[in-house]
This record gives structure tokens, C-alpha cells and sequence, in this order.
């Protein structure tokens, strides 16, 4: 496998469960070769050492003749765990001073206190998985949402990797097909068949391509729709946020221009994380702080998915509605027209903005909220995700895949424009190599340091 010069010998341990949460239990995790043997030790009750995998055993764990915890203790013999090797859990009663007892126990019989995400790292070095899905298994733990769990997992269980082993095993062949013509490099044969080879080419870099095209949609699900709320001051933006997220957050007021700076909250909609984000109004200002604020509003519209534009039939007049959704239209940002404040609109005086086809609200009084969030999922087009869609959400992975296309171009140059074997295949390896840093068939033990040390202890 990886050329990594990670030790994995030693038997660790660390709380699983959050550090200093409230909740009945805690969870202690032992791995590797002297788990269950160095838990026996602290264990009374039956002997763990005699027990199958995968069983549960109530019992106490002491100091000397000290009951420290009445506890229940899970076994997993290796290689059926989830890092490969022996690992035992430790349920305790979820008291720090337990737990700390407990641990410390644990290392005076000989286990060392476990780094960051290193349970996680002996499943990937012990083969469990590869390396996208041990990434997955960080995103699934910070999944906040029915979307970016269901990628998480989808992730987890494999489906990218999937995918690119498949490809890269079709590669290899045709490298080692090349690398072979090197050895009869005097008598000018072909093994690869080169309309073959460059079908293949054109056939990864469409998957490629769809996977780093996926990345933009994969990434707003996992982070949330940005959209905007915008409209000129006055128009009942903050009252529209606090509506959404059922709470006092944006201050709202009747100073036109109150809303200076841009604050930013997360709703979930049927499944899907939106990050709304209230803007100052793009009036022209003399006021020079929102003047900033109106520039800033700018900047925020270009980077949203979407814009919702609230107007004040009050304030503002059907032409004076269409010049301003003349200025959002130059955007070319997907918006809806909003015509707020329609608890104070007669039938009558609503007609005049038919011909904009607006949805008519009351933020202040919630009328026409829920059919908003409605139309927000429908034309985000989130809302039905399609599980068979492999979608990647890391940039290291979109990087590695940027270099691998661009390797399969230079392939693609190279059959086209007689290059000598000995560089097709150069760029192959190359690209077989980018492939290969997704899923850690490549890996270097920077790459797995960086990785690994932004999960938690425990994981
Ligand atoms: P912003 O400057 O666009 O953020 O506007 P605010 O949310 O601060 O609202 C300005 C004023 O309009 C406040 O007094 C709100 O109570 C009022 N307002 C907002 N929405 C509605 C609404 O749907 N109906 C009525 N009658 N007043 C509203």
C-alpha cells in the first residue's frame, strides 16, 4: 500500500462520546493487539479474554479492590472492528472523574492515549477503507442536514471509490500494455491499440469531468444554498429572516438603512441547508457606512444561488419595481420577485403588480412564508436527490481530479500527435497517480497528518 511510516502496534484509547456533554453514558474506545487483554485486566466479571466478538458484558472496573464504574463492556475481535484490529467499548457512567479514572487505567496497563482521528487512521491503513471514505466518515459526524448526510454516507459506503477503481483498473492495463512496447522498442509494435486507449481516455474524463462538476452542487449541499435577501431599506428584509428562522436574530427597525451589515443564518427546508444572507439595500447612499453595506450587498448577490427581492407597495410603485429587477436581471442570478407587506394591499391594488407575476407576503404577520420556502426548494432543485449520484465534497478530491484530466489531456495529445511510448506512458502514471490520491492507494504521511489531525480524538 502507501509508502506511510505510521506505527501501528501500540493498543490507544480515548473517549468516543463529546468531552463535557450532559447524557447518561460515555463511551471509551481501546484498539489494537492488547485491547481486550489490557481491559481484562481492569475488568471484573467474566473473562474478556474467553468471549466471542461482537458480545456485550456487564461487570465493574477497579483500581485494586476500588469499584471505579459498573459498566458494560462491547467486544470486537479483529479484524471484525471497525479499525481491524481487537477494540473493545467501554460504556461508563458519563461522569468526567469516571471517565479520566477509567482512561488512566487504561494507560497505566500499557495503552497510550490516541491523537486525532487515529482510530480512523488504523481503519484506513488496515484496509477498511480507503481514504475518501474515511473523510466521508468526518463529513457524516458533521452532517447537518438530510443532503449532506445522504452524500456523507453515500461516500462512506463506497460510491466514489467505486467508481474510480474501475477506471483505474482499465488504466493499468493500458500502461502496462505501453510500458511493455518499451521492452520491443526497437521492433516498433504496438500492443495498446490506440483507438482503444484513446476511447477509454474520452470515456474517464467524462466521469472525471461530471465528478468535478458535482463538487459545486455537492459543496452547497454540504454547506448550505446561499441566497440573498435583498431589496431597498424598509422593505421588511430582517422581519423576512426573522420569520424564516422563527426568531429575533436580524435587528428589525423603521430606520431605513438599519440593517448595515450583512448577517448570515442556516435553515434547514425539507432537507436542505439554506444559509440566508440579509443585506443592506442597494439604494444609493450618501451615508458612508452604507455606502460599504451596498457594496458589500453587491459582492453577496454575485456568490448567491439565488436572490429573494423584496418589495414595499408602500415605498415603491410597479415602475419603480421594474427598474430595480432591471439592476437584479444584469446579475443573471436566478430571483424572485417578492411583493411584502401584502397585509396591507387590497385586492385591488395587488392587480397592479400581476403583470411582475410576484408571490405576494406578510413577513410581519407569516402569510405566504411556507409557500415561499416551497418555491425556494423548487427552484434551487435540491430538493430530490438522487442517491445514485456520486458527488464529491472535498476539495483535495477536485484538485486530485483537476490533475487527472489534465493528465488524460496530455494522453490525448500524445496518441494524436505520435508521442514515443515512453511519455504515454509517463502521462498515464501520472494521471493514474492523481486518481490514486483520492482514495490513498497514493499517500504520503504529510497528506495523511493533514487529513487525519482535523478529526476529533475518539474518531
Ligand atoms: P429591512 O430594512 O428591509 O430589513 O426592513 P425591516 O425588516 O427592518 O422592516 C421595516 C419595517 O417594516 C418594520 O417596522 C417592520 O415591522 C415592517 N414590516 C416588515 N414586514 C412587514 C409586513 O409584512 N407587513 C407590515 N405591515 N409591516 C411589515
Amino acid at each position: 500500500m502507501s509508502n506511510t511510516g505510521y506505527i501501528t502496534e501500540d493498543t490507544i484509547v480515548a473517549l468516543a462520546t463529546p468531552s463535557g456533554a450532559n447524557g447518561a453514558i460515555a463511551v471509551i474506545r481501546v484498539s489494537g493487539q492488547q485491547a481486550i487483554k489490557i481491559t481484562n485486566a481492569i475488568f471484573k466479571g467474566k473473562d474478556l479474554s474467553q468471549q466471542a466478538s461482537h458480545t456485550i458484558h456487564f461487570g465493574t472496573i477497579r483500581d485494586g479492590d476500588e469499584i471505579i464504574d459498573e459498566v458494560l463492556v462491547s467486544l470486537f475481535v479483529a479484524p471484525n472492528s471497525y479499525t481491524k484490529e481487537n477494540s473493545v467499548e467501554i460504556s461508563t457512567h458519563n461522569s468526567k472523574y469516571i471517565i479520566e479514572r477509567v482512561i488512566h487505567l487504561l494507560i497505566k496497563q500499557g495503552a497510550r492515549a490516541a491523537r486525532a482521528g487515529e482510530f480512523t487512521l488504523r481503519a484506513f491503513l488496515n484496509g477498511g477503507m480507503d481514504l475518501s471514505q474515511a473523510e466521508a466518515v468526518a463529513d457524516l459526524i458533521a452532517s447537518n442536514s438530510a443532503a449532506s448526510h445522504q452524500i456523507a454516507m453515500q461516500q462512506m459506503r463506497g460510491g466514489f471509490s467505486n467508481q474510480l477503481k474501475s477506471l483505474r483498473e482499465d488504466l493499468i492495463h493500458f500502461a502496462s500494455l505501453i510500458e511493455l512496447e518499451l521492452d520491443f522498442s526497437e521492433e516498433d509494435v504496438e500492443f495498446a491499440n490506440r483507438d482503444q486507449l484513446k476511447n477509454l481516455i474520452n470515456k474517464i474524463k467524462v466521469i472525471v469531468q461530471k465528478l468535478i462538476l458535482s463538487f459545486e452542487q455537492g459543496n452547497v449541499l454540504k454547506n448550505g444554498v446561499p441566497v440573498v435577501i435583498a431589496g431597498k431599506p424598509n422593505v421588511g428584509k430582517s422581519t423576512l429572516l426573522n420569520a424564516f428562522l422563527n426568531e429575533e436574530r436580524a435587528i428589525v427597525s423603521d430606520i431605513a438603512g438599519t440593517t448595515r451589515d450583512t448577517i448570515e443564518d442556516e435553515i434547514n427546508i425539507h432537507g436542505v441547508t439554506f444559509r440566508f444572507i440579509d443585506t443592506a439595500g442597494i439604494r444609493e447612499t450618501a451615508d458612508i457606512i452604507e455606502a460599504k453595506g451596498v457594496e458589500r450587498t453587491r459582492a453577496k448577490m454575485k456568490q448567491a444561488r439565488l436572490i429573494i427581492y423584496l418589495f414595499d407597495p408602500l415605498q415603491d410603485k410597479v415602475d419603480e419595481v421594474q427598474s430595480q429587477l432591471q439592476e437584479i436581471q444584469n446579475l443573471q442570478i436566478p430571483f424572485l420577485t417578492i411583493i411584502n407587506k401584502a397585509d396591507l394591499l387590497s385586492d385591488q391594488q395587488k392587480d397592479e403588480y400581476a403583470s411582475l407575476n410576484p408571490l405576494y407576503i406578510s413577513a410581519k404577520e407569516q402569510i405566504g412564508v411556507e409557500e415561499l420556502k416551497e418555491e425556494l426548494i423548487n427552484r434551487v432543485q435540491l430538493g430530490n436527490l438522487n442517491t445514485e449520484d456520486v458527488m464529491v465534497t472535498n476539495i483535495r478530491h477536485v484538485e486530485a481530479l483537476q490533475k487527472t484530466s489534465d493528465s488524460l489531456e496530455r494522453v490525448l495529445f500524445g496518441i494524436d500527435n505520435p508521442v514515443t511510448s515512453d511519455f504515454l506512458a509517463m502521462d498515464i502514471r501520472q494521471a493514474l497517480y492523481h486518481l490514486g490520491e483520492i482514495t490513498g492507494t497514493v499517500s504520503t504521511d504529510d497528506l495523511l497528518d493533514n487529513i487525519f489531525s482535523k478529526f476529533c480524538i475518539g474518531k
